[in-house]
């Protein structure tokens, strides 16, 4: 049932053949899934080699070959839908129906890019003597090593492959070693759609030490990483040591303001089954939850009555809301947030400790009337963990929002257009929804202020970076 794992080197994909690998694992109840081989160093150097090869004559196909790739990796990826989304769902835990829904977001963000690379313009600026024509273009960076998490690890990862192939890049991509199927996927989708040998290479390992060799290496111009903010930090240091360009989509900690105004029960719904999600491992995940006094009492009541409904189980399980954490890793920190949280005074108003024997199973928890020095307020908690607290105004609130150093995503319930225009005007954060959530279009660029990351994903900003601008001036 779960497909065999591979490299993708240079168009040809590579199995254990000596190679030492990793075992994966279903994070529902531990079941050996299939090995993941790891790169050798020599495969690495191949890689590398290969990308830079392709990149030669990738850099000046026509825009129109390469949309022509793009929209055949859709096509086939709605096709292959089923399959493509159960295999996550065995090495990641979401639900199916949840596996599905990122497969088909996966094809538009192909589809998407396929329609943008084809109006990568340049520009004619006036010259101040007649003779003289003045052209800006916009030309590939090179060598792209792009590293992807297991979160959402197909649409993390199509997100920057589309865009950095669609701009005329070639890539190097480590996808997440923990949930690794749904990149073999990709590689079949963009080998099945034609891609040239080399464009695309897929390598597993020991993540720093990858990230390491790749960023060090003088054919590598770009590093594109999606994880966690302490993570982004020594990858930037080390990318700016050898002055290479950067994307960051790092973590958040996404604070929720309920207003006096808002329809309570309507919001407390809503951002209940939001919570749930991916087992709350979502780096826009609502997080930290201010709700003014009038209607705290009422929305904790709601909330919790929402959330504790909440059907959790093995993702292949007709019903199944919400799975388990994806590794062990997460499931402690999680719980230390949460204890941390209650020692301090939090109140527990539901969940709190991890389910049953097998598998990494934490329920939603709900914690309220903490300080704002509590651990949880302050650390993204990446777990079905909501932290509840009281404001009185929206001066007072917007300060709190913005006392973190994260500046993803926020989420905003109000009636009043003064108080919506207000607080999306002085809430530090890339997305601001108010009164629903829509950010995850392709259409709409995706990325974070602060230590949240650096650039975006997706929107008409898709290509900004993996460009760079030339100035040409001729007489
Ligand atoms: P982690 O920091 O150990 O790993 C996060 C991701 O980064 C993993 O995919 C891992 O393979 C990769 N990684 C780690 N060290 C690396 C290195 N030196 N070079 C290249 N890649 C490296 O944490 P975790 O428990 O697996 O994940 C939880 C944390 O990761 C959360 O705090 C969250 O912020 C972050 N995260 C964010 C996103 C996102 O969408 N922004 C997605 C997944 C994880």
């Amino acid at each position: 049932m779960y497909p065999p794992l591979s490299l993708y080197i240079n168009g040809r994909f590579l199995s254990g053949e000596g190679r030492q690998e990793q075992d994966v694992r279903d994070p529902a109840n531990s079941q050996l899934l299939g090995h993941l081989p790891w790169a050798s160093d020599d495969d690495l150097m191949q890689a590398v080699l290969a990308a830079h090869r392709a990149f030669e004559t990738w850099r000046i196909s026509s825009p129109m070959e390469r949309s022509a790739v793009l929209r055949k990796v859709g096509e086939l990826a709605r096709e292959r839908a089923d399959a493509i989304a159960r295999h996550i769902t065995l090495d990641n835990g979401k639900p199916l129906a949840e596996a599905h829904s990122e497969v088909l977001n996966s094809a538009e963000h192909a589809e998407w890019n396929a329609e943008e690379c084809r109006r990568i313009y340049g520009r004619v600026v006036p010259s101040r003597n007649p003779a003289v024509r003045q052209l800006v273009v916009r030309e590939p960076v090179g060598v792209c090593a792009a590293f992807s998490p297991w979160n959402f690890p197909l649409s993390q990862a199509i997100k920057k492959v589309a865009a950095a192939i669609g701009a005329g890049c070639t890539v190097i991509l480590k996808g997440p070693e923990e949930s690794p199927s749904a990149i073999v996927a990709l590689a079949q989708l963009f080998h099945d759609a034609g891609l040239p040998p080399g464009v695309l290479n897929v390598v597993w390992g020991v993540p720093s030490d990858i990230s390491r060799r790749l960023i060090e290496s003088p054919l590598v111009r770009k590093l594109s990483f999606t994880g966690s903010v302490p993570v982004g930090k020594q990858l930037a240091a080390l990318a700016g040591a050898h002055m290479k360009r950067i994307s960051m989509e790092l973590g958040g900690h996404s604070p929720v303001l309920v207003f006096n105004d808002a329809d309570v029960d309507t919001a407390a719904g809503m951002l209940a089954r939001f919570k749930v999600r991916n087992a709350g491992q979502v780096c826009v995940s609502p997080s930290r939850f201010y709700v003014q006094d009038q209607v705290y009492e009422r929305f904790v009541a709601a909330f919790k009555l929402a959330i504790e409904s909440t059907q959790i189980g093995h993702g292949l399980a007709p019903g199944t809301q919400m799975g388990p954490l994806v590794h062990g890793r997460r499931l402690a920190a999680v719980d230390e947030l949460v204890q941390q949280a209650v020692s301090v005074g939090g109140e527990l108003v539901c969940g709190g400790q991890k389910l049953g024997e097998s598998g990494h199973f934490y329920p939603p928890t709900v914690i309220a009337g903490l300080p704002d020095s509590a651990r949880v307020m302050n650390e993204e908690p990446f777990g079905p963990v909501a932290a509840i607290t009281r404001f009185k105004d929206t001066e007072e609130v917007l300060r709190r929002a913005n006392s973190v150093p994260y500046g993803l995503a926020s989420y905003v319930f109000t009636h009043s257009v003064t108080t919506a225009t207000r607080v999306s005007n002085g809430l530090e954060a890339g997305m601001v929804n108010i009164n629903h959530f829509g950010m995850a279009h392709p259409e709409l660029p995706f990325g974070g202020m602060k230590d949240s990351g650096m650039g975006s994903e997706g929107g008409t900003e898709t290509f900004d970076g993996f460009l760079t601008t030339k100035m040409i001036t001729q007489i």
